[in-house]
C-alpha cells in the first residue's frame, strides 16, 4: 500500500536498482542453502509471497525452506506447499538449526527484524545474508540487501517483478501463480486499495494467463467463514461498535472474554476493522483485541490520514499509510480511554481526509 500517483508509471518499470538484482543473480549462481522468513501472524501476502518464492528457488535448484513464525489462519491451510513450512512456535529446535545454517535469509512481507517476534534474536544473531523484499514504509536499515519498493500492492507482486527481473517468468507455474494471487488479492482487499498502478492488472492478468482459478480463490479465502466467526462479526457491530461522528472516527474492542464466548481461532477477526471503516463519512478505524500480554490494535483509514504515523506515534507500532497496527501494554480501559484521548490533535486531518474521500476527483 502506498501514495498513490497514478501518472507515475515510471516506477513499474524500474522497481528494482540493477546493481542489487545483479548481486542476487551472483549469490544465486550456485545452490546455496535458504531461508524464507515472514512476519508474525502471517497473513495471505506474507504466505502467498514466501511461498511462490520458496517453490521458484527450488525450481532453480536451491536447497530452501520457508519459516513462519506462528500458525496461520484457517483460511489460508490449503495454499500448495503450505505444509512443508516450519512453524517456528511449533518446532523451535528444528527452526534455529534451520536459521543458523541458512547462506541466505530472505525477508519477505515485513520492515524490521522485531516484526518476526518470536524469533527476532535468532535472526540477528543468525550468519546468513539477510534479503529484504517488502512493500512497508521506513524499511530498517539492516538488511545485507534490499529490495523495498513501497509504491505496490504487496510483497507477492514483488516476488513476481523479482522473478522477472531475474528473467526467468517461465518458472512460475499455476501453483505460484495461485500464491501470488492470494497475496496480491488480500492485501488489496480483493482489489479495492493499494492497486491504483497499472502495473497490479499486468501481473494479474499474467497469473491468470498462468492458470489461476480466481472465482475458486476468492472463495476459498472469503466464504469458508465458521459459524463462529459469522456470528463474532455479527456482535462486533451490533454490540462493540462505537462511532465518533465528530472524529470521522469509529472502533470495535473485543476482550479476551468476548474472543473465549466466540471461540475464536486464528484469522477470525481478520477484516473485521474494514467495516467499521466502511461506514459513511468516516476516514479512521480502529479494532482492539486483548491478548495475554498485551491490547493488540489494528488501524485503517481513508486517503491521507496516515494511520502508519498514527501507529508509530501512539502504539509502538507501523505499517502503511491506510493499514497499520500497534500494541498498547495498559488494560483495554485505558487504552481505549488513551486512543479517544489522542483524536482532538487529529481531528483536522481525519475531517479533511474523510471529506476528500466522499467526493468524486478527477
Ligand atoms: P494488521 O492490522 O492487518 O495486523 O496490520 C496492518 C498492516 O500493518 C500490515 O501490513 C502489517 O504488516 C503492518 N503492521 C501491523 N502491526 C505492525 C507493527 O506493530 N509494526 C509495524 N511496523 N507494522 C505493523
Ligand atoms: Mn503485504
Amino acid at each position: 500500500m502506498f501514495d498513490f500517483n497514478p501518472k507515475n508509471q515510471e516506477l513499474t518499470l524500474h522497481k528494482f536498482e540493477q546493481a542489487t538484482v545483479d548481486r542476487l543473480k551472483l549469490l544465486l549462481a550456485t545452490p546455496q542453502n535458504i531461508v524464507i522468513t515472514t512476519h508474525y501472524n502471517p497473513d495471505g501476502d506474507a504466505l502467498g509471497s514466501s511461498l511462490a518464492l520458496y517453490r521458484f528457488l527450488k525450481s532453480s535448484g536451491q536447497n530452501v525452506s520457508v519459516l513462519i513464525p506462528n500458525e496461520y489462519p484457517g483460511f489460508l491451510n490449503w495454499m500448495p506447499d503450505l505444509k512443508s513450512a516450519l512453524v517456528y512456535s511449533k518446532d523451535q529446535q528444528n527452526a534455529e538449526l534451520l536459521l543458523n545454517s541458512a547462506s541466505i535469509i530472505f525477508c519477505l512481507d515485513y520492515n524490521g527484524f522485531n516484526r518476526v517476534n518470536l524469533f527476532a534474536d535468532k535472526l540477528v544473531a543468525a550468519n546468513g545474508i539477510k534479503i529484504l523484499l517488502d512493500h512497508h514504509l521506513q524499511p530498517e536499515n539492516t538488511f545485507d540487501l534490499a529490495f523495498s519498493v513501497i509504491e505496490t500492492s504487496s510483497t507477492s507482486e514483488l516476488v513476481y517483478d523479482l522473478i522477472d527481473a531475474l528473467g526467468k517468468i517461465e518458472l512460475i507455474d499455476k501453483e505460484s501463480a495461485t500464491c501470488l494471487y492470494v497475496g496480491i488479492m488480500t492485501d488489496t482487499g480483493s482489489f479495492s486499495f493499494a492497486c491504483n498502478l497499472p502495473r497490479t492488472y499486468e501481473v494479474v492478468a499474467d497469473l491468470v494467463r498462468k492458470g489461476v482459478d480466481t472465482e475458486q480463490v476468492h472463495r476459498l479465502v472469503y466464504d469458508t467463514w465458521s459459524e463462529n466467526r459469522m456470528k463474532l462479526l455479527g456482535y462486533c457491530l451490533s454490540e462493540k461498535l462505537t462511532v465518533l461522528k465528530e472524529y470521522a472516527t469509529a472502533f470495535i474492542w473485543l476482550t479476551a472474554g468476548d474472543m473465549h464466548k466466540y471461540n475464536v481461532q486464528s484469522g477470525d477477526t481478520e477484516g473485521i476493522v474494514n467495516y467499521a471503516l466502511s461506514i459513511k463519512g468516516i476516514s479512521f478505524a480502529a479494532f482492539f483485541t486483548e491478548k495475554p500480554d498485551r491490547i493488540r490494535i489494528s488501524f485503517r483509514s481513508k486517503g491521507s490520514f496516515s494511520v502508519n504515523a498514527f501507529a508509530r506515534d501512539n502504539f509502538n507500532g507501523g505499517g502503511h499509510r491506510n493499514a497499520a497496527g500497534g500494541d498498547s501494554f495498559q488494560s483495554m480501559e485505558n487504552t481505549l480511554q488513551r486512543f479517544k484521548d489522542t483524536l482532538p490533535a487529529y481531528k483536522t486531518d481525519i475531517v479533511a481526509a474523510a471529506d476528500e474521500s466522499s467526493r468524486f476527483q478527477l
